[in-house]
C-alpha cells in the first residue's frame, strides 16, 4: 500500500501532537475535547460559612442555605461548608463516574462523616470518583460536604505569592456536577504526553527523541479522537516504544511520592492541619487503587495533628505504615531551620520525633530529611548519628546564588568527624511530577556520575501541601524501564540508600558546614521570634537542671515531664523552617510569640517549684547559678540593698565630654556619641579598638534584595553603609562606682526610628555589656553595629551547635565572599596568637566579620511575606570581650554562657548551705543538660561536650551525693542522644565520679541511675 512520506519537519510533527492533546487548541476536535462524556446537575448545593475552622459534626449541625455555582464566599481564612446532594442518572451504568469540583481554595470532601479526598485546583484535583463503573446496586443518590478554606495551597498573598495576605479575599465555586469521565481517552492521553515530552526533551541530538517523534505522529494518524475503537493501535505503538529496554547500567530513579507541608508559612499552624488532612487523605485513595505507589512523610507533629484532628485517616495511615508503604521519615518533631536551634534544641527535635514514630509506628527513622532548609549546621551529622541517624537527604543547596555545589551524592563530615551519607536528589527539587523533564534532569544534573547510579525522585505537589496524583503515576508507570530515560522503580529511602552505600568507593566527602548562599537575611528577621527562641532554650534548660537537682534532694520532689514535654513541643514547633528564619506571615508571628509567652508562664512557674525544692523553704536571698562553672557576677536584688560604700568602678568625665570607665580588668573611653574610643585590656596592656577607628558604631544600610525579601540579604547591600551619627541625647552616667557603673545615650536613626543604649561595667566581669533598646520603623534597611578591632586574622571563630567552627575574614575566593554574612550563636571571635576580641549577643545570630571589623546584625525591615515584621520596640543585649590568650584560655565560651543564663534569685532558709551538684575537671567541657531520663523515673540524663576543639580527659564529679542524703548514683552508663543505653561502652566509675575522655567537639550522653 502506498503510503505518503514522514517530511523532515520536525516541529510541524511535533506540534501536530502538541495540538491533538491540547486543553486550548483544537479541543472541539483533538482528544483531550473528549475527555469528559455526558454530564448533569447536582440535585442541589447548599452553604454555611464559618469564621471558624470547625470539626464536622459541628458543621452538620448547622443550617445551610442554597448555593449557586458562581456565588462568591469569604473573607481569607473564614471557612465554607458546603453540602452537596446528587443523583446519579441510572444511564450512566458502566461508566466511570466523577463529581467535578472546581473552586478556589483549598477542599476536603466528607462522605457519611469521614474525610475522603481533597481537592484542589492548584493541586490538579478537581475529581472526586463516585463510581469507577457504574452498578445498577450502587447507590445514585449521595450526600457528601465539602470543607472548603478561604485560602489556596499558597495562602492568600495579595498580587504575589510572597505578599502579605489580602484579608479580603472573594472565593467561588466555578464547577459543581456530575461527569462520566473517559479512563480510556485519559489512558491514551498520558500515552501521548510523556511521548510528546520524550521528544522535547531528549532535543534533536538524540535519536531516541526520533523514535518517540515518528511513533506520537503514526499514533495521530491511528487515533479517531470519535471512535474509542481507533484507540487500542495507538496505544500498542505507544506500548511497544515504552516497552525498549534499557541496558544494564542505565541510571535508576528511586519514585516516591511526597507532599513537602510547611508547617506554617503563607497560612497559620491551624491550617496546616487541615493541609495534612487533605494531602494525606488523598495519598490514602491512591494507595487503595494504585498498590506499588510509595508516601514518604516527615515531621512528627503533623502526625500528631492529624492524629488528634482526624483520628479515622490516623489509622489508615497506621495500615499503611505497617504494610511499608506509608513511610514516615526524618526522625525530628518538625522540619525545623538547620542553623539557629541550639545543640539540644536539634537533640530534641530527634528525641521526640523518633519517639513518636517509635511509640506510633514502631519505626526509629534512618535518615534525616529536611529538603528545604536554609543551610545545615556542621554538628548535624554527629546528632544524626546519635539519634540514630545515618543517611541525609536534602536539595536546598541548589539555591545556591554564587557558587554551584559539586556533589549529589557524597559524605558528609561534620565538625567531630561523624559521617553521613547525604543525597541531594539531582532533579533539584522535592516536588517533581512524574514528568520526563524530571528524568532527564535526576540524570544529566548528577555531579556523581559514575560514582553514583541511583537517585531519588520525590513526586507531589509541595510546600503548601497537596502531593502526588494520579496523573504522576500513571507517567512514572509508563517509562519503568524505557530505553533513553532512566529506570523508574518506586522505592523508599531504606532501598536508595542501602543502594548508594553499597556503591559507595568512589564517593566524595564534604567536611564542615553546608552553607547555603542565599536567605541570609533569615539570621536576622523576625527578632521578637529569635529572642523568644534563645530566652526559651536557656528557660527549659534551668527548668530541667532545677528539676534534676531537686529530684537529687528531695525524693518526693515531682519532676514536671509532662509539662516539660508540652513546653519543648511547642518550642521544637516553633523552629520550624519559615517561623524561626522569620519568612512567615504575621498571622504565624502572632502564633508564634503567644506559644512563647505561654512557655515562659508556665516554665516560670515549674522553675520556682524546682528552684523552691534545692534549699530549706524560707525568705532570704539565694542564688540558682544553672552551670556547671563558679560564678562571680553582680546581681540586682530587688530591695536595691547590697550596694557597698567604697566603690571598685571608676568612671569619670574627660574634659571633651567623653567618660573613662575601669574596673580592674578593662578600661575604655567612651564618646559623647556613645561609641568606643578607646578599649584597654589592662593586665595584657592591649588595645582592643583599631588605630582611629570607633567601636560600638552602629550602621544602616538599604535592603532590598531580589525577590525573597524576608529572606535574603544581597551583596550589593553592603556598599550603602551609612553611620547612624545623630545624637539626641549624649553619653550620661546612669551608675557610678558600686558594683555596677553605666552611662546611656540616645541616637536618632531617621525621624521614626532612635536606639537608646545602656553601656554597663560591672566590677570582677571581663567584658562590657550594652543594653539596647530600639524603636524601629523602617523600610528595607539593615541596623547593624560594628567593632573595628586591633587584630589581624585570616579567619574569625563562630559558635554553633555544641562547637564552633571558622569562616574566612577575606574575599579571596567567590567561595569565601559569598558568606558576607553568616550565622553564629552566642558569641564569636577574631583572635591572633595571644590576644582576641569576642563579641557576645543575648537573642541574636546575624554576623560578619570582615579583615578587622566585627559586625552584629541587629534588625532588618523586609515588608513581605509579613508587611509589619520587625516594626515596634526591641530590646537586646551585646557584650564586647577583649581577651589575652586564646578565646579557649580566655573562658570566653562560659562569658557567653554567662550573659545567656543569668543567675536566678531564689528564695530559701538563711542557713542553707551553698551545693554543687556535678563539677567537670576540665574548662573544655561542658555540661550542657541535665534532664530526666524519658524512660524512668529515678535516672538522669546528663549531656557533656567538648567545646574546644580537643581531645580530653576529664573527671566528673557527682558532688550532690554529699549534699543529698536521699540517694546515691546507682549506676553510670553511656547512652545515645534517644537515650538507648550503649551495652559497649560500659562507664567506670569511682567513689566520687567518673572518668570520661573526648574527641575535639564530642557530644557525650550519660545515665544516671539513681
Ligand atoms: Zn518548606
Amino acid at each position: 500500500m502506498y503510503r505518503q512520506p514522514v517530511l523532515k519537519n520536525r516541529r510541524t510533527l511535533l506540534e501536530r501532537a502538541e495540538k491533538f492533546i491540547s486543553d486550548v487548541y483544537f479541543t472541539d476536535c483533538n482528544l483531550r475535547g473528549r475527555l469528559y462524556g455526558d454530564s448533569c446537575p447536582l440535585e442541589s448545593l447548599a452553604s454555611f460559612l464559618s469564621s471558624k475552622r470547625i470539626p464536622f459534626t459541628e458543621a452538620a449541625k448547622q443550617n445551610f442555605a442554597p448555593h449557586k455555582v458562581g456565588d462568591t464566599f469569604g473573607p481569607t481564612w473564614w471557612t465554607c461548608w458546603f453540602k452537596v446532594s446528587l443523583k446519579i442518572p441510572e444511564s450512566w451504568r458502566g461508566k466511570e463516574v466523577h463529581l467535578l469540583w472546581e473552586s478556589d481554595g483549598e477542599a476536603m470532601v466528607w462522605r457519611d462523616g469521614q474525610p475522603v479526598q481533597g481537592l484542589t485546583k492548584e493541586g490538579e484535583k478537581t475529581s472526586y470518583i463516585l463510581s469507577e463503573c457504574l452498578k445498577d446496586e450502587e447507590p445514585h443518590s449521595i450526600t457528601l460536604y465539602v470543607e472548603v478554606a478561604c485560602n489556596g495551597l499558597f495562602g492568600a498573598g495579595q498580587g504575589s505569592m510572597i505578599a502579605a495576605p489580602d484579608p479580603n479575599r472573594k472565593f467561588s465555586v466555578q464547577k459543581a456536577q456530575l461527569v462520566v469521565f473517559n479512563r480510556d481517552v485519559q489512558e491514551v492521553l498520558t500515552d501521548f504526553e510523556m511521548l510528546v515530552d520524550i521528544v522535547k526533551e531528549l532535543g534533536e541530538g538524540e535519536q531516541r527523541g526520533y523514535q518517540a517523534l515518528f511513533t506520537v505522529n503514526e499514533m495521530v494518524n491511528l487515533c479517531d479522537p470519535s471512535d474509542p475503537r481507533s484507540f487500542s493501535k495507538a496505544r500498542s505503538l505507544a506500548h511497544s516504544f515504552f516497552s525498549q529496554r534499557n541496558g544494564e547500567s542505565q541510571h535508576t530513579a528511586h519514585a516516591m511520592g511526597h507532599c513537602h507541608i510547611d508547617s506554617a508559612w503563607l497560612w497559620p499552624y491551624e491550617e496546616t492541619i487541615r493541609k495534612c488532612g487533605r494531602s494525606w487523605v488523598t495519598v490514602i485513595r491512591l494507595m487503595e487503587k494504585n498498590p506499588e505507589f510509595v508516601f514518604t512523610c516527615s515531621q512528627a507533629q503533623q502526625f500528631q495533628w492529624v492524629q488528634s484532628w482526624y483520628p479515622g485517616l490516623f489509622s489508615q495511615i497506621q495500615d499503611y505504615v505497617k504494610k511499608g508503604r506509608f513511610i514516615p521519615v526524618g526522625g525530628t518533631w518538625v522540619e525545623m531551620d538547620g542553623n539557629l536551634p541550639s545543640g539540644e534544641s536539634m537533640v530534641r527535635q530527634f528525641l521526640e520525633g523518633q519517639r513518636f514514630f517509635n511509640h506510633e509506628f514502631g519505626i526509629v527513622c534512618k535518615e534525616f530529611w529536611l529538603p528545604d532548609t536554609f543551610g545545615y549546621s556542621a554538628q548535624l551529622p554527629q546528632i544524626m548519628q546519635g539519634s540514630g541517624v545515618s543517611n541525609f537527604l536534602t536539595q536546598k543547596l541548589s539555591w545556591n546564588l554564587v557558587n554551584t555545589f559539586p556533589h549529589n551524592t557524597f559524605f558528609w563530615e561534620g565538625l567531630d568527624g561523624s559521617k553521613v551519607l547525604t543525597h541531594f536528589p539531582p532533579g533539584n527539587s522535592y516536588e517533581m511530577k512524574g514528568k520526563v523533564e524530571d528524568l532527564v534532569k535526576t540524570v544529566k544534573n548528577n555531579k556523581d556520575k559514575g560514582r553514583a547510579n541511583h537517585s531519588a525522585v520525590l513526586f507531589g505537589f509541595g510546600d503548601g501541601g497537596g502531593g502526588p496524583t494520579q496523573l504522576m503515576l500513571d507517567r512514572l508507570e509508563r517509562v519503568q524501564d524505557t530505553d533513553g530515560l532512566p529506570k523508574v522503580q518506586a522505592s523508599t529511602p531504606d532501598k536508595l540508600f542501602s543502594q548508594l552505600r553499597a556503591d559507595s568507593a568512589l564517593l566524595c566527602t564534604w567536611t564542615g558546614e553546608l552553607f547555603l548562599e542565599l536567605h541570609n537575611g533569615t539570621y536576622t528577621t523576625q527578632a521578637q521570634i529569635k529572642r523568644g527562641n534563645r530566652r526559651c532554650e536557656t528557660l527549659l534548660h534551668d527548668i530541667e537542671i532545677a528539676g534534676s537537682l531537686a529530684l537529687c534532694r528531695d525524693g518526693t520532689f515531682q519532676y514536671p515531664a509532662e509539662q516539660l514535654q508540652k513546653l519543648w513541643r511547642l518550642l521544637l514547633l516553633n523552629q520550624f523552617h519559615d517561623v524561626i528564619p522569620g519568612s512567615c506571615i504575621e498571622m504565624v508571628v502572632e502564633d508564634a510569640l503567644r506559644y512563647y509567652e505561654d512557655i515562659q508562664s508556665d516554665g516560670a512557674k515549674l522553675l520556682k517549684e524546682a528552684c523552691g525544692a534545692l534549699g530549706s523553704k524560707g525568705n532570704a536571698a539565694g542564688v540558682f547559678n544553672s552551670l556547671p562553672w563558679e560564678r562571680q557576677e553582680v546581681i540586682q536584688i530587688q530591695d536595691g540593698a547590697g550596694e557597698p560604700a567604697v566603690g571598685i568602678l571608676c568612671v569619670s568625665f574627660q574634659a571633651d565630654g567623653s567618660v573613662l570607665m575601669e574596673n580592674g580588668i578593662l578600661k575604655m573611653v567612651i564618646n559623647k556619641d556613645g561609641t568606643l574610643a578607646s578599649l584597654h585590656l589592662i593586665n595584657a596592656n592591649r588595645e582592643a579598638i583599631s588605630n582611629g577607628c570607633h567601636g560600638n558604631q552602629f550602621v544602616m544600610f538599604d535592603d532590598v534584595p531580589l525577590y525573597w525579601d524576608a529572606w535574603d540579604v544581597m551583596d550589593y547591600h553592603l556598599q550603602t553603609r551609612k553611620p547612624v551619627l545623630e545624637v539626641v541625647q549624649p553619653i550620661h552616667v546612669v551608675s557610678s562606682g558600686g558594683l555596677r557603673s553605666s552611662v546611656s545615650f540616645t541616637l536618632r536613626i531617621s525621624d521614626k526610628s532612635t536606639i537608646k543604649q545602656e553601656i554597663v561595667m560591672d566590677a570582677m566581669c571581663p567584658y562590657i555589656k550594652f543594653n539596647t533598646e530600639v524603636q524601629w520603623a523602617e523600610s528595607h534597611k539593615f541596623l547593624k553595629v560594628e567593632f573595628p578591632v586591633r587584630v589581624r586574622s585570616p579567619n574569625a571563630t563562630y559558635e554553633i551547635q555544641f562547637g564552633h567552627l571558622q569562616r574566612p575574614t577575606h574575599r579571596n575566593t567567590s567561595w569565601d565572599w559569598a558568606r558576607f554574612e553568616v550565622w553564629g550563636h552566642k558569641w564569636a571571635d577574631l583572635s591572633e596568637h595571644n590576644f582576641g576580641v569576642a563579641l557576645l549577643n543575648d537573642c541574636k545570630y546575624g554576623y560578619s566579620v570582615h579583615e578587622n571589623t566585627m559586625t552584629l546584625s541587629l534588625l532588618r525591615a523586609p515588608k513581605a511575606p509579613d508587611a509589619n515584621a520587625d516594626m515596634g520596640t526591641h530590646h537586646f543585649t551585646y557584650a564586647i570581650m577583649p581577651h589575652a590568650g586564646s578565646f579557649q584560655e580566655a573562658s570566653v565560651i562560659q562569658s557567653a554562657y554567662n550573659l545567656n543564663f543569668p543567675l536566678r534569685s531564689i528564695q530559701c532558709s538563711p542557713n542553707t548551705i551553698p551545693w554543687s551538684a556535678f563539677s567537670v575537671s576540665s574548662a573544655a567541657i561542658i555540661l550542657e543538660t541535665i534532664k530526666q531520663a524519658e524512660d524512668r523515673k529515678r535516672a538522669l540524663v546528663l549531656r557533656l561536650y567538648e567545646s574546644h576543639g580537643s581531645s580530653v580527659t576529664t573527671t566528673l564529679l557527682f558532688l550532690f551525693i554529699q549534699f543529698t542524703a536521699i540517694w546515691h548514683v546507682f549506676f553510670v552508663v553511656f547512652c545515645d542522644l534517644l537515650e538507648r543505653h550503649d551495652p559497649t561502652q560500659p562507664a567506670h566509675m569511682t567513689s566520687e565520679g567518673i572518668t570520661l575522655t573526648f574527641s575535639p567537639f564530642q557530644i557525650v550522653s550519660l545515665l544516671l541511675i539513681l
